[in-house]
């Protein structure tokens, strides 16, 4: 097993994409397989020091920034185990990326669904934030596609866990290993969440470890569900010279004759956000809506049709391959300009991670405009998952006045969010930034349930300190 102790070479894993700032660790164990992962935690279960996983460093939240201790890195654990055509099924190591995965998969005719935009991103680290992506809106998040995981433990068990076999029983128990534990007494909302443990009655297993962001254990392989490659896909971008979203998202999801992939909305600032890139984003263009669906003569028309009554001012289409990967770039271009802007600006990430559920969502887009409408000074921008009722509202306050107002707006939004019925985080985690909000929807007893629940399993309390609650919770 590589370690590594020398300051340079740790400094890159002590941040991530959250812009989190003060990470420090001691020593880096870099392992290349799982009897060394074994070791490494062992060796930090003996003598009690915290140990943060670290994957792919594109999480939002600080989750893989440590704040003292050791990191145990799973990009040595990078090997595609086997992809099994006719099971439609793969087993992965946690460190595989993201990326690599989809193209073996692409001469196959088989696809993973749920992968992050951001697919530097390994396999380990979705099933640890169930990450969604841009097709979780026809096919769900991470979740939905985990069929079986291996985890090992503080206590130095190596467990494999697979959906459907372990469930919680009707009073409420899961039984990991030897243990007996009770699950939180929340329900965690049937819409697209990544905040805190996962709790349902009778709930499976799997499921809890599923999002839990490093705090229970180190995944070290994933055995993922497949589904057949869809039949030429393509994208059409349409702008708006006015702000008619709403009714026509309603329109898109009561259509019966269409059915996309998958729908991203941009707002004006978004846009602006793009114009660099993609200087012919027409002016006066208030919105866009992404959409990207399988290709069929009746499909087009039926698109055509439905747009008719909108005021659309341009609409791009790929036309082939080279013009996919185009338009496929304007989606993933905004949410690194929007990351590179707050390192530019030397902020931590200010974003909110809001899903409601389906009949709640208007509510939801008319506060979020109203915040806008009633902060004009503040640079913010709006964009992401509305079909999942689902978007990324990112505030850029220029000083620390305008941080604080932000903040305000921010708590506002989270609870209007929660009375909603919603979650806090969608997709992003909880990590080492939003633990007042996960309180704000769970109440202090679902955090402390949450609590409860990880000192059972990790006992010696040393992985992901300070993800989800802080750790200062774990003392009482
Ligand atoms: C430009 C950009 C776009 C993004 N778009 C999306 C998006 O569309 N959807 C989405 O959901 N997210 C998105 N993200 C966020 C991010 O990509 C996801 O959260 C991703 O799942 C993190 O994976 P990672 O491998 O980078 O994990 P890291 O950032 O390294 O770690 C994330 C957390 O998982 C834990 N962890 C990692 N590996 C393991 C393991 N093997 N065992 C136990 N715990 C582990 C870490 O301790 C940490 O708490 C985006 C990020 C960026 C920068």
């Amino acid at each position: 097993m590589i370690i590594k102790k020398n300051k340079d070479e740790i400094i890159s894993y002590l941040e991530d994409s959250s812009n989190v700032k003060g990470g420090k660790a001691e020593t880096l164990y870099v392992p290349e397989n799982e009897k060394e992962v074994l070791e490494a935690v062992k060796e930090c279960a003996s003598k009690r020091v915290p140990l943060t996983i670290s994957a792919g460093g594109t999480g939002t939240v600080g989750g893989r920034v440590p704040f003292g201790g050791r990191i145990l890195s799973v990009e040595g654990l990078n090997k595609i185990i086997c992809v099994d055509e006719k099971r439609k099924r793969a087993i992965l190591q946690s460190g595989v990326i993201i990326s690599d995965f989809l193209k073996i998969l692409e001469p196959k005719n088989l696809f993973y669904p749920p992968f992050p935009t951001e697919r530097t991103a390994f396999i380990g680290g979705n099933v640890a934030t169930n990450a969604s992506g841009e097709y979780s809106f026809r096919f769900g998040c991470t979740r939905k596609y985990i069929r079986r995981i291996k985890v090992i433990l503080s206590t130095g068990e190596l467990i494999e866990i697979e959906r459907g076999k372990y469930f919680a029983s009707k009073d409420g128990y899961l039984r990991i290993a030897e243990k007996k534990i009770k699950i939180p007494s929340y329900i965690s909302p049937p819409i697209k969440n990544s905040a805190g443990y996962f709790s349902h009655p009778e709930m499976d297993l799997i499921d809890l470890f599923i999002g839990s962001e490093g705090t229970l254990g180190v995944i070290t392989e994933v055995e993922v569900e497949l589904i057949p490659a869809f039949s030429s896909p393509f994208i059409m971008i349409i702008f708006l010279k006015e702000e008619k979203i709403l009714n026509l998202l309603g329109e898109i999801k009561e259509s019966k004759k269409i059915s996309p992939l998958c729908l991203e909305y941009f707002d004006k600032h978004s846009l602006e956000f793009l114009k660099e890139d993609f200087p012919d984003i027409p002016e006066g263009a208030r919105e866009a809506l992404y959409i990207e669906e399988e290709e069929s003569e009746d499909i087009l028309e039926e698109w055509v049709n439905l747009m008719e009554s909108y005021p659309v001012i341009d609409t791009w289409i790929s036309q082939d391959r080279a013009t996919y990967e185009r338009l496929i770039n304007f989606r993933h271009k905004l949410a690194e300009n929007i990351n590179n802007y707050f390192r530019k600006i030397k902020l931590t990430k200010v974003a909110l991670d809001i899903a409601v559920p389906e009949n709640s969502f208007r509510e939801l887009f008319n506060f979020y405009k109203n915040i806008r409408l009633n902060n004009p000074r503040i640079e913010t921008v709006l964009f992401g998952h509305i079909g999942e009722n689902h978007l990324h509202f990112n505030f850029f306050p220029r000083d620390e006045k305008e941080r604080e107002e932000v903040i305000k707006i921010y708590q506002e939004a989270i609870k209007k969010g929660v009375k909603l019925g919603g979650t806090i985080s969608a997709e992003h985690g909880v990590g080492k930034i939003k633990h007042k909000y996960l309180e704000m929807m769970y109440g202090k007893k679902g955090v402390m349930e949450m609590v409860r629940v990880k000192k059972e399993i990790d006992p010696f309390c040393i992985f992901g300190l300070d993800n989800i609650f802080s750790k200062s919770l774990l003392r009482s």
